[in-house]
């Protein structure tokens, strides 16, 4: 077993069904193309997904297949580049090609086990990952969150806290609150991302939309995905396939 073998396996004692990101764009890319004819070309991404330098440093290199990325995401992934965002890369796309919006919070996991941290390059010691949404849980944990505050100066981890804060009893009483409030962060996108789309004009054939929880290993690990949805709009009839079936099969 290599070292890659084993902290997947770590990753999976907590998200069982996730694959090293490196393969879950391979299986996207060949489900895309077997049901819509889809190449790499076609289509423009954008991601939403944290600010973080490891999202840079561990991002898939197949990925840069596609025309892209827009960058939606700000703090913890949340599409804090909103409505001009989403219309801004809408219009860029190939003709007969789609617009993928990929979403997704993170959460580090390290080759030891621990949750909420990772080894950085060049670092003895572990760092915190997500920091954005372990600060914004430690202020919840302390009670330290004022309903509505959002202050300019910081208004991305504010409105962190802010989700995090109207799921407050949810979080405190799971077994893994870092991993709760990733999930209800992740939600919000979700919901955000889809009140965005579907508020834009696109020049595209298909609107893909998949979501997931990004896990970012070690630096010299690379990143795992599990993935939470993947929908496909025909822009034309308006009809949402669901692929997260097919996605998971692994001979579809
Ligand atoms: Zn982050």
């Amino acid at each position: 077993m290599t070292d890659a073998d084993r902290h997947l396996a770590t990753v999976r004692q907590h998200y069982p069904d996730a694959v090293t990101t490196v393969e879950t764009v391979d299986r996207q890319f060949d489900l895309l193309h077997a049901r819509y004819g889809l190449r790499p070309a076609q289509i423009v991404l954008a991601d939403s997904i944290c600010a973080d330098d490891v999202i840079s440093i561990e991002y898939p290199e197949r990925a840069y297949e596609m025309v892209g990325p827009f960058k939606l995401g700000g703090l913890n992934g949340f599409p804090f580049a909103g409505l001009t965002g989403m219309g801004a890369f809408a219009a860029h796309v190939p003709d007969e090609g789609a617009v993928y919006v990929y979403h997704a919070p993170h959460i580090g996991i390290s080759k030891d086990g621990s949750v909420g941290t990772i080894m950085r390059l060049g670092q003895h010691k572990p760092s915190g990952c997500c920091g954005a949404c372990r600060a914004a849980l430690a202020k919840l944990q302390a009670g330290q969150i004022t309903p509505g505050e959002v202050d300019e100066l910081d208004y991305q981890q504010h409105t962190l806290e802010q989700i995090l804060l109207a799921q407050g009893p949810r979080i405190a009483a799971a077994a893994h609150p870092l991993k709760e409030a990733t999930e209800v962060i992740g939600e919000a996108i979700t919901a955000r991302i889809d009140l965005l789309a579907a508020r834009t004009t696109y020049n595209a054939r298909y609107l893909i939309r998949v979501g997931a929880i990004l896990i970012n290993g070690d630096h010299d690990m690379g990143s795992f995905t599990s993935i939470r949805r993947m929908c496909a709009t025909d822009l034309r009839t308006g009809v949402t396939e669901d692929l997260l079936p097919a996605y998971h099969d692994r001979s579809a």
